[in-house]
């Protein structure tokens, strides 16, 4: 007899949640269980690399994915963190 469920993957954040997706096209039966009972309220995904749009092209989810983004033009970093004058930005390319 097959298992009802083949993985239970605790915890259903990015990790978890893309971990489901691919197991699941890979045919297997898994459960992700949620300790949270709504979506967190604040974005976390500002922004996010090539590599992990190639991780939602190979989970065929990149179309979807660009649908709902916008090319980040540019990056503010933290108070803390020197900004390059503009002499040092020029050779940094
Ligand atoms: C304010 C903020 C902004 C961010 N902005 C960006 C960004 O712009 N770009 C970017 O790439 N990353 C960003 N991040 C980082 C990104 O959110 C994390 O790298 C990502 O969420 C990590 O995913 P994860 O699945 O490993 O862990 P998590 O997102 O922490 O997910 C783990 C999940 O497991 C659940 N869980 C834990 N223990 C249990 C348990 N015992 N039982 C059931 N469920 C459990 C938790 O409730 C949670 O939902 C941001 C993070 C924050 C906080």
């Amino acid at each position: 007899m097959a298992p009802e469920v083949h993985v239970a993957i605790v915890g259903c954040g990015p990790v978890g949640a893309a971990l489901a997706v691919a197991l699941g096209r890979a045919g297997l039966r898994v459960t992700a269980i949620e300790r949270e009972t709504s979506i967190y309220h604040l974005p976390r995904a500002a922004s996010f690399d090539g590599e992990t749009l190639r991780m939602f092209q190979a989970l065929d989810l990149g179309d979807e994915v660009a649908g709902v983004s916008g090319a980040l033009r540019a990056v503010d970093s933290h108070p803390s963190v020197p900004r390059p004058t503009s002499h040092e930005g020029a050779h940094r390319g």
